[in-house]
């Protein structure tokens, strides 16, 4: 028998071994807080406390959840299938397969994801003729998910003010629209799981008598709703094991509540608090550094860090002059670090929002670097993946008119837009889906629907008895997708998705243990027997409770399994909450690209966080609520927490982003770090006057123009050579500000005007010629850097 509590220091083998009564560990990044979550689970287990069958374990994201089942089994050998292990989502999502019908769902509904929940939301906003102008669809989906998070319904939400009452109209109509088309988005999963539990006392009675041991790791970050449901799981007399760090707490802005924590300990009454306090993960450089840096907060629970390792490399920190130059430089690093034998799955990169991936996916393609973005455009949500998976969903379900809206002319059909509004329409009028109320459509519209209809009917005759991968492949050839890419220019890379497509279904069926054989729209009756646990449990305990107490009156289906579900249910839901398909092909070896959000309890030998630029990094967003600056901090604490060995910061004095050419000056969190623990591989500028939206340019423009590579115009890839110009800065030639004054034709203080911002004054001028640029403050914009070459200013006398 394995001894799993060997390694463990004297804090965490108390919390692996506690009884079964409420507990929280509260303690900071690294200190093991989810190895002791796993070390418990699979103690429980070997000691008997618990069957597979009794725990369920809540984590963040897939990519979490999925380690969390690797090393558990590494720990001990169980069999995963009975357990519930995974995201909030992905167990919803389980619990409602299983008992649709009381949920008051269709077995087959479909989930949408935020991008075709907000196409649905168009969809409907359109129907009812609502000006998008004056009720962004992006709003009302905001709107929606916040009321759904908050486990609101449209009757419950308040109304007082007329734009209100109009969105909870909208949210009523909305909520009508996806219960005819039988689908779900991401916060109904919760909330309609959440109902369902609430109503039904013999389902609740029996998950309660199910799940013995529930433990939730990253609890800080759980919402409203999310922890209304653990309550609701735990019961009277279940305990919740939870683990989380108000470090660390990043979903705020989504209603995530650290007040959770408090209410935890009050309400389950907790008597076991446990703090960790040695951090096993990073080298002293980079635990003081996020030590510091989060000492800025005011709002803490307050826990100390220490590790035992040495100081170890210090950070090192790189300013280019454009995104660009430092996509090149991070590249180059990597490379280094492959060199010394680094895997790449070691090295991650991280920023802050997605659309920063752009410069270093491009830099990583060219030199030929296997790579893996998770989020951003993932792979389930290219064009042509979400046609196939259109039709896959309108074979499971007829009634998903998002699905119906995508593909019903797509490949063209020669079904117009007009067609499908008729359609639409008559689906209102009755009250029914787009594909029930074609009948209703005559005329040569009508004929075109019709065969389109067919063409589903058919392909659901055809896939009754094939395999999840044979289905895919058959609907990919019988759509006419396949046939309508290799008739197009760029279309070879869509063809090779969708075959990887193709595989997707194949990886799924046999990681799912489905068997490759079984029909894919049918529940495979081998799989039940299997799951049992393969170490040496008496027969009892092997089963699972759920079988006998489903015999009880009232409860959904009690010939079936409830962990069970389709094959082609299962993959598509699977599409629909997978994070991050990748770029590299699966199982190989990649640099890790995430948001520092995705980032969230992994690690890495070497980290890279790019962009730290004010407005970026924190976000100019954070500006707006009084608590943002303190988030975005605690962002930059997960996101410095993530290294074990190599961290590495660097911004960008220009960076390309959403189309514009923004200008930026390094983040304020530079100036919260321990200096000593920073190698600058570029000459730092003197500190202060570097942020706030000054309008001075002490300090900023000085190290661009002294800087040697500005002036011998070349981007030198030995970075390290900078650091022999330190201090070079301070050489900064006097008559610099003059002379681009007279460069660029333009003078600080003077007037000017601009199309799109107005009117404004000049605060600061750098740089010459085709690189000259102007700060200038706007009557109503604020402060802007333009470039002279591109914003035409106007001087105004
Ligand atoms: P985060 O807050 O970032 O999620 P965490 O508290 O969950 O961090 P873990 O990921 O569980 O921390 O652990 C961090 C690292 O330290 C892991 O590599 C883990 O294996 C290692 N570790 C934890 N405890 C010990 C220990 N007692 N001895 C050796 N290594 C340990
Ligand atoms: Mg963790």
């Amino acid at each position: 028998m394995p001894d799993l509590l060997a390694n463990l220091n004297p804090e965490q083998l108390a919390a692996v071994t506690l009884p079964n009564e409420p507990a929280l560990i509260l303690a900071g990044a690294g200190s093991g807080k989810t190895r002791v979550l796993i070390t418990r689970i699979a103690w429980l287990i070997q000691q008997r406390f618990a069957t597979p069958a009794t725990v369920l374990a809540v984590t963040f994201t897939n990519k979490a959840a999925r380690e969390m089942m690797g090393r558990l089994t590494a720990l001990l050998p169980i069999d995963t299938r009975g357990m519930w292990i995974g995201t909030f989502h992905g167990l919803c999502n389980r619990m409602l397969r299983a008992h649709h019908r009381d949920a008051g769902l269709p077995a087959t509904f479909q989930i949408l994801d935020t991008a075709d929940q907000l196409s649905a939301i168009k969809r409907l906003m359109k129907g009812l003729g609502v000006d998008d102008e004056k009720y962004p669809p992006k709003n009302l989906q905001y709107f929606i998910n916040n009321a759904k998070e908050q486990g609101l319904r449209p009757d419950q939400v308040d109304a007082s003010d007329t734009f209100n009452q109009k969105f909870v109209e909208l949210y009523r109509a909305y909520e009508q629209q996806c219960q005819r088309e039988g689908v779900v988005d991401f916060p109904e999963l919760l909330l309609r799981c959440y109902e369902l539990l609430v109503h039904h006392a013999p389902l609740r009675a029996h998950y309660q008598a199910r799940f013995k041991h529930i433990l939730v790791d990253e609890f800080q970050d759980t919402n409203k709703l999310q922890y209304a449901w653990l309550k609701l799981l735990a019961g009277p007399s279940n305990a919740i094991f939870a683990v989380g760090d108000d470090d660390q707490s990043i979903y705020a802005f989504r209603g995530a509540n650290v007040g959770n924590m408090r209410d935890f300990e009050r309400e389950f009454n907790v008597r076991h608090l446990i703090k960790l306090e040695q951090n096993y993960r990073s080298h002293g450089y980079i635990l003081d550094a996020a030590n510091q840096l989060i000492a800025n907060n005011a709002r803490r629970l307050g826990k100390n860090l220490r590790t035992d390792a040495g100081h170890g490399e210090p950070v090192r920190v790189y300013e280019a002059a454009t995104d660009t130059q430092e996509a090149a430089w991070a590249v180059e690093e990597i490379r280094a670090l492959m060199n010394q034998g680094l895997a790449r799955g070691e090295i991650a990169v991280l920023y802050r929002s997605n659309a920063q991936s752009r410069a270093i996916e491009h830099t990583l393609v060219s030199a030929g670097i296997p790579y893996r973005v998770y989020g951003g455009l993932r792979f389930f949500e290219r064009q042509e993946i979400k046609h196939a998976l259109a039709y896959l969903r309108l074979i499971d379900n007829g009634n998903d008119d998002t699905a119906f809206a995508r593909v019903v002319n797509f490949p063209t059909r020669g079904i117009g837009a007009r067609t499908i509004e008729q359609l639409a329409d008559a689906a209102r009028l009755y009250n029914c889906s787009m594909a029930a109320a074609i009948p209703y459509v005559t005329g040569k519209a009508g004929s075109s629907l019709a065969s389109f209809a067919n063409l589903i009917a058919k392909m659901r005759v055809e896939t009754e008895r094939m395999s999840l991968p044979e289905t895919v492949e058959y609907v990919v050839r019988t759509s006419g997708l396949a046939e309508f890419y290799e008739g197009e220019r760029e279309g070879q890379d869509r063809l090779e998705n969708l075959q990887e497509l193709v595989n997707a279904a194949t990886a799924f069926v046999s990681e799912e243990g489905y068997g490759l054989d079984t029909p894919a729209r049918s529940i495979p009756l081998s799989r039940g027997a299997s799951a049992a646990p393969e170490i040496g449990f008496s027969p009892d305990d092997a089963g699972d409770p759920a079988t006998t107490v489903l015999d009880a009156p009232g409860l959904d289906e009690p010939a079936q399994n409830p962990d069970l579900m389709t094959p082609l249910a299962g993959f598509l839901s699977h599409a629909s909450l997978e994070a991050g398909e990748s770029q590299a092909q699966a199982g190989e070896d990649a640099v890790q690209l995430m948001t520092v959000h995705a980032a969230k309890g992994l690690e890495f030998t070497a980290v890279f966080i790019t962009g730290l630029e004010e407005g970026l990094f924190p976000h100019e967003n954070s500006a707006i609520e009084p608590e943002g600056l303190e988030e975005e901090r605690r962002l930059m604490y997960v996101a410095i927490t993530r290294a074990k060995e190599r961290l590495y910061l660097s911004f960008a004095q220009s960076r390309m982003l959403h189309g514009q050419t923004r200008y930026n000056i390094r983040s304020r969190f530079f100036d919260e770090l321990p200096q000593e623990t920073l190698k600058w591989l570029t000459p730092k500028a003197e500190a202060g006057a570097r942020w706030g939206g000054r309008s001075d340019n002490a300090g900023w423009g000085r190290d661009w123009f002294a800087r040697p590579d500005r002036q011998q115009g070349r981007y030198g890839g030995s970075y390290g050579g900078y650091a022999a110009t330190e201090g070079a800065a301070a050489a900064l030639p006097a008559f610099a500000n003059e002379q681009r004054e007279a460069d660029t034709g333009f003078r600080v203080g003077q007037q000017v005007f601009h199309t799109k911002f107005g009117e404004g004054a000049i605060t600061a001028l750098e740089g010459s010629g085709a690189d000259a640029r102007a700060q200038v403050r706007f009557k109503r914009h604020g402060e802007k850097w333009l470039a002279l070459a591109v914003a035409k200013l106007q001087v105004v006398e």
